[in-house]
């Protein structure tokens, strides 16, 4: 049996990021820059003012001297004025500061006499004050952005500031889910006796929606390894990682493992030294142009299907992705254990919590079929094997 972090590495040695594909812009967000990019354009693209005002010369500010006001720049065009000693220009955020002028005195800071023809400064302006100088921010050829970083809101204007209204981002993985067993019932249906509704397919799809994959085929199987066989067969050809729940166990009826020998997928590894979700099963399969499909099989339980899912099948999507190594990780965050916790497991326990921003608070109900407890956590908290922790002791949890 693997070890958690023999298995991580398995599977990152395994996945690499899908080629490239330019989007526009709006639709780059959340995913991953595919190439670094050099500043075409600088910003400011020319010394501008930071306020509605009066470009000056910052000596002019020190004394009580009216200045004459020789015209106006407004945002938005270059008038090329001029500014001289006991002069001054009606000025507005953004425009460009006219030639002479080295700083801008707000137009709260000044009296306007004779009309606003002239104006006296109330106070003393420093030299480029209120002037947002060119290139300040980003200058040209400076790496503004690496590959593998988020695309986020902020980045996605930065790169409009550019000028770019596409980018070239890692292509999204075509991702199906497929459900397995008899006892399966889809949502909206009369229970029969012995059955239960169908609970993972539409949780991992949610999942993958957070990751920003929306576009996802979900099936169902039957507790049958021909039938199984026959879902995966047609998912293998057409997507680039499969995630199938449940069937993967040691049960009679767990028939994920005898479908994928009987399409002569190679073993991969199954079962890792994980509470929960040991028997997680990981393998590939090679597609006709030579490509491979990432095959997860997550146990069936739900608690072990989202814990698997976030420890093992989000790092692998977000590699596929083209997410650096940095952005795998999840966040982590020091907390204080708010009661004892116990593990007698031989294998390292995720307990599920909820971190209020300082404590670690284990909810009730660890088993792995029981979701109240799931849904009351936002972080996960990884204990030893064969190990207990008294309340207050400073721990590290990751948040989901
Ligand atoms: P299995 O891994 O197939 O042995 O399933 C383990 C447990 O998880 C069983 O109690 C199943 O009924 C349950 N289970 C399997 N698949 C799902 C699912 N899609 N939604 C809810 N529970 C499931
Ligand atoms: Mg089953």
């Amino acid at each position: 049996m693997l070890t958690e972090s023999e298995a991580i590495e398995r599977i990152l040695s395994a996945v690499h990021p899908l080629p490239p594909q330019s989007v526009p812009l709006r639709e780059t967000f959340n995913r991953f820059a595919a190439h670094p990019l050099l500043a075409m354009v600088p910003l400011p693209g020319f010394n501008n003012s930071a306020m509605d005002g009066y470009a000056v010369q910052a000596a002019d500010s020190k004394n009580t001297l009216p200045l004459r006001v020789t015209g106006e720049q407004p945002a938005g065009s270059q008038r090329d004025l001029k500014v001289g000693p006991g002069e001054a220009v009606r000025i507005f955020t953004g425009a460009p500061i006219p030639i002479g002028a080295n700083a801008v005195i707000m137009q709260e800071d000044v009296t306007k006499i004779e009309g606003g023809t002239q104006i006296t400064c109330n106070e003393p302006v420093e030299l480029n004050e209120n002037v947002r100088l060119l290139g300040c921010d980003i200058c040209v050829g400076q790496r503004i952005l690496e590959i593998g970083q988020r695309i986020t809101a902020a980045r996605i204007g930065m790169l409009a500031a550019q000028g770019l209204s596409a980018f070239e981002v890692t292509t999204k993985p075509r991702v199906a889910v497929v459900t397995t067993g008899d006892e399966l019932a889809v949502a909206g249906k009369l229970l029969q006796p012995g059955q239960i509704y169908n609970s993972n397919g539409v949780m991992l799809q949610a999942m993958l929606g957070g990751l920003g994959i929306d576009d996802v085929t979900v099936q169902h199987a039957a507790d049958d390894y021909l039938q199984t066989a026959d879902t995966l067969r047609g998912l293998i050809a057409s997507h680039d990682f499969l995630i199938i729940c449940g069937g993967v166990s040691v049960g009679d009826h767990d028939c994920v493992r005898p479908a994928l020998q009987a399409l002569r997928v190679k073993p991969g590894f199954w079962r890792v030294k994980i509470k929960p979700g040991k028997p997680l099963l990981f393998t590939q399969a090679p597609r006709a142009d030579g490509s491979q499909c990432t095959i997860f099989g997550l146990p069936g339980n739900p608690v072990s299907a989202f814990v698997t899912f976030e420890l093992f099948v989000r790092p692998a999507l977000l590699k596929a992705m083209g997410a650096s190594a940095q952005e795998l990780k999840h966040r982590e965050v020091r907390a204080v254990l708010d009661s004892k916790l116990t593990n007698g497991s031989n294998r390292p326990h995720y307990v599920r919590g909820s971190f209020d921003g300082q404590k670690f608070i284990p909810q009730g109900g660890q088993r792995s079929n029981e979701l109240l407890a799931l849904g009351n956590s936002n972080a996960l908290l990884r204990m030893e094997p064969d190990s207990e922790l008294a309340a207050g002791t400073d721990v590290t949890a990751i948040l989901m």
